[in-house]
């Protein structure tokens, strides 16, 4: 007898979909036989920088240690975390990229017989880890684009544990700030914890956005995440971190991987937060680069949602995935974001001049066929 095993997966992982990374420069390059020194890849939000020589220094002496479990508490880069951000070590929750503390937080905190509210457009793993562990997702719908942080405390009922607030938000880069992020946390009751993910908060310039730190100490209920995978460019190796009360942190560690980050991420995560260098960089590429996308999409009349991130959301008037294909084909790899009901948007990250050229220039060939076909029948 054959077994249906789709049938025998716990309910709620029978209706997710996995979770659509960023195309690998090498699988494009596989596919189409293409040079993958060619090849152009702002899919994935990464820092286009390449990594801080002082992390990939701290990296390579860490693989003396290969042999050896890594440090399990992460005392080193939790000491200079607090100290960085001036709150207590044991505030601090590790994880392997922030994708994991979120995923933490909500095995602690919901099940089956509880509600999670997030946004319509928002970051897809949390419709994906709520529903994965039976939870009832509860999408509020948007407005303009972002997080409508009013409707989201109205949707709070019995049943809710968990509210996710992406600010700046993904894949719409839209941000709220700090007074109506402190109104929202004001609104809710203590007994639902809210997480503000800050994964692209070392972005942010001028003054009014939120600081979720400041906040903590005001709200118990408050848990923040962010992330070593964008400005301080270590996507690779996946080291994320929550920062909450203690007693939440304690509770988050009981369910957390002994081992989540392994000792070369955990030296290299330690070793960039020395280089401040490195973050200005990050945050001076990155606001150039979003003005050279905002620039030449506007060249082309095309609409963007204003990005507070590393990204930019752009509408390009017709369904996104053809056009998506089509810059595949010139080795240009962006991100369609259907899956996030947003059917006519790419969203491209920001990347050196040169790369964000590069896809300015292939983006009106990538819609041509259109125009081509209006023009010629
Ligand atoms: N939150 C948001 C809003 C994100 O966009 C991302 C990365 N795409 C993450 C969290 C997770 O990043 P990581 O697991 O690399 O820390």
């Amino acid at each position: 007898m054959t077994i249906d095993y789709q049938s025998l997966a716990v309910e709620g992982v029978q209706g997710l979909m996995p979770y659509q990374p960023g195309k690998p420069i090498d699988e494009l390059a596989r596919e189409l036989g293409l040079d993958p020194a060619g090849i152009v890849k702002l899919a994935s939000n990464e820092n286009p920088l390449g990594p801080s020589p002082k992390a990939m220094a701290a990296a390579r002496q860490a693989l003396d240690g290969l042999c050896r479990y890594p440090d399990g508490n992460g005392f080193n880069l939790k000491a200079r975390l607090a100290q960085r951000l001036g709150v207590g070590p044991a505030q601090i929750t590790l994880g392997n990229g922030s994708n994991d503390v979120l995923e933490i937080i909500t095995r602690c905190f919901a099940d089956h017989s509880t509600e999670v509210i997030y946004s319509q457009h928002a970051f897809a793993v949390y419709p994906i880890v709520a529903r994965a562990i039976g939870a009832r997702g509860v999408e509020v719908p948007a407005r303009h684009w972002g997080h409508d942080l009013e409707a989201m405390a109205d949707a709070v009922t019995e049943r809710t544990r968990l509210i996710f607030v992406a600010n700046p938000n993904n894949p719409t880069g839209t941000v709220h700030d700090a007074d109506a992020i402190e109104r929202f946390l004001a609104r809710v009751p203590d007994r639902v914890l809210v997480v503000l993910d800050e994964a692209y908060c070392e972005y942010l310039e001028g003054e009014g956005f939120p600081d979720g730190v400041a906040l903590l100490s005001r709200f118990a209920n408050l848990i923040v995440t962010r992330t070593f995978s964008k400005a301080w460019g270590l996507a690779a190796l996946r080291v994320g971190y929550s920062l909450s009360s203690p007693a939440i942190a304690d509770i988050l560690n009981r369910v957390r991987q002994p081992f989540n980050v392994d000792s070369v991420a955990l030296a290299a995560a330690t070793a960039v937060l020395d280089d401040e260098d490195y973050l200005q960089r990050s945050r001076a590429v990155n606001t150039e680069g979003l003005r050279q996308l905002e620039q030449g999409l506007e060249a082309l009349g095309l609409a963007f949602i204003p990005s507070a991130g590393n990204f930019v959301a752009v509408d390009v008037g017709e369904e996104a995935g053809p056009v998506f294909q089509r810059l595949l084909a010139e080795g240009v790899i962006v991100r369609p974001v259907a899956g996030y009901g947003m059917p006519r948007h790419l969203r491209v990250s920001v990347g050196l001049a040169e790369e964000n050229r590069r896809f300015l220039e292939a983006l009106p060939r990538a819609l041509q066929p259109k125009v081509d076909e209006a023009l010629h029948g």
